[in-house]
């Protein structure tokens, strides 16, 4: 018999976690071994609810995803709360921090980012750390100390306009702290807003009583037991006792370097996720570099764990990721914020605004041969799926186009289940579609759990939940209503909706 295939997995996050998930699934009968390196300790927990917990909205145990007895039970060996440090590829060994060696037949890098600190004077101890009462935010450590600090301080200064710069404010903010967000750009989020979008943000940041500088460019942290100010490049100074430095993330690639790999901005793919000149090593997740884009968010890390897995697997041996079409729905420090496509418009783009600063509404589209090619959608979050399944779908726009930001069903309630086409996609983080979801219901789940389960919708940042649950409702009543032959009346119904959605709606 041949003996199990040996998959060396670095990195036990979101990416090397789902990884590992989708290849016990899928090897039926193909013997694997898997195992696992991860240097934070305990199993996998879901980073992007940390700013929940930060907040106080979630338990660390709410947002585990495996833990730690998860391995043991599925048979696959893990490392953890230690390094790998280096790789001898042509040993086809990996060797971790305490000298613990595994041979692999196949390595998949899954090394994560970690923030950007920027080169402020007196933020960094002559050990490296940073001084005492100034945090990054990127492990549940991370928030874990934050949290306790935070009850103790009473002025924190955020130091980065970006999504985690906000979300580590608005945490804050929820400890009873004054909070200021210190953005070097122009305006809030540039790399996903434009000006007027970031600026209708900032409004509803400010409104929530957080204080926002933009434009600004932090120069020194001042410390002795602990932080007690930073100054600004305009010589102005701000009292605080507590730093957050959000400026960014960086693939972690050094261990790829170290062993020759080739490493861009991260490590450099293939569309099989392969390093090139490596025979069987891989690399997913925020650390890769595929086509020139390293995404740093969480459903390309996992569609490119699906496709992986086929390939290893043999479920699917050909399989290819082509990159990502990304549509990021995304609650920025509570205010609803989807973000798609292009950011700004080429010359001969038609742009569509609709903007009403004082009710902090900011949409618009761009339109290219009819195609919706990029749009920012701030506070309408009632239109958001319709726009992003244009995008998605590349399908023509309506001739009228204010038509998508104001469909003919109004702003009002959400769009009846069996209006909504079956190709939408209802969980953006795992790209679950209304079919799916009501096949799943039609095969048998009847809770909104068991159906998040199977399909694994509502696993990532758990938004869609609600509208899962919509769905699931509704399938239930029908066939409920529908006792004979109600499984094929009831997916009819359900799904009863296949023509132009925009002309029906
Ligand atoms: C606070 C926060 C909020 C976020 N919100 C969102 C969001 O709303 N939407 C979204 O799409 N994305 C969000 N993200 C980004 C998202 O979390 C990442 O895209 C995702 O975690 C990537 O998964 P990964 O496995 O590649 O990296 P990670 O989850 O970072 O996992 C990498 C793991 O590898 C370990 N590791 C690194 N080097 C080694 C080594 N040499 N040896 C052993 N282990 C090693 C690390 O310790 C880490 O545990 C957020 C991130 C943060 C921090």
């Amino acid at each position: 018999m041949k003996p199990p295939h040996r998959l060396v997995i670095v990195g036990n996050g979101m990416a090397g976690a789902r990884l590992a998930e989708n290849v016990l699934a899928s090897a039926d009968g193909r013997p694997f071994e898997i195992v696992m390196f991860g240097e934070e300790p305990n199993g996998t927990y879901n980073r992007i609810l940390l700013p929940g917990v930060l907040a106080g909205t979630h338990a660390g145990p709410d947002i585990v995803s495996n833990p730690i007895e998860w391995y043991a039970a599925n048979g696959v060996v893990l490392h953890s709360a230690v390094r790998v440090d280096h790789i001898d590829l042509a040993a086809r060994v990996v060797v971790n921090a305490r000298g613990v060696r595994e041979h692999f037949d196949s390595l998949v890098l899954a090394t994560g980012s970690r923030p950007v600190v920027p080169p402020i004077d007196g933020l960094i101890q002559p050990d490296g750390s940073l001084v005492p009462g100034a945090y990054v935010f990127r492990t549940v450590e991370d928030c874990a100390q934050m949290a306790v600090a935070a009850s103790e301080a009473r002025r924190a200064v955020v130091i980065g306009g970006g999504l985690l710069g906000l979300e580590a404010a608005r945490g804050l903010l929820s400890h009873g702290l004054e909070v200021t967000v210190v953005h070097l750009g122009a305006h809030l989020m540039e790399t996903q807003l434009d000006r007027d979008g970031g600026r209708i943000l900032q409004r509803k940041i400010e409104a929530m009583g957080m204080r926002v500088l933009t434009a600004t460019t932090t120069t020194k942290v001042q410390a002795d037991t602990r932080v007690r100010a930073v100054e600004f490049s305009d010589g102005a100074r701000l009292t605080c006792d507590l730093v957050v430095i959000a400026a960014g993330v960086r693939p972690n690639v050094e261990l790829a370097r170290a062993c020759g790999l080739r490493v861009g901005r991260g490590i450099v793919v293939d569309d099989g996720l392969a390093c090139q000149g490596a025979q069987g090593v891989y690399a997913i997740g925020d650390c890769a570099e595929h086509r020139g884009v390293a995404y740093g968010l969480v459903a390309p890390a996992w569609e490119q764990a699906a496709v992986l897995a086929d390939r290893l697997t043999a479920l699917r041996s050909d399989a290819v990721y082509p990159g990502s079409r990304l549509a990021t729905k995304l609650k920025v420090a509570g205010v609803d914020v989807a973000v798609m496509g292009d950011r700004d418009p080429c010359d001969d783009d038609e742009v569509v605004t609709y903007s009403e600063p004082s009710r902090g509404i900011y949409s618009r589209l761009i339109v290219r041969n009819d195609r919706l090619v990029g749009a920012i959608l701030i506070g309408a979050a009632s239109v958001v799926p319709l726009v992003v399944q244009r995008f998605l779908d590349r399908s023509p726009v309506p001739a009228q186009r204010s038509d998508l930001l104001f469909p003919p069903t109004g702003d009002g309630p959400a769009m009846p289940v069996d209006q909504i086409p079956e190709t939408t996609r209802i969980c953006d983080c795992n790209a679950v579609s209304k079919a799916q979801i009501v096949e799943t219901v039609l095969n048998g789940a009847r809770s909104l759990r068991s159906v998040c389960e199977k399909t694994r919708a509502g696993t990532g940042c758990g938004s869609c939940k609600p509208e899962v649950q919509r769905i699931v409702d509704f399938v239930c009543r029908d066939l409920a209503d529908a006792p004979a032959g109600g499984r094929a009346a009831a997916a009819e119904h359900a799904t009863a909706y296949t023509g132009d959605d925009h002309a029906q709606a």
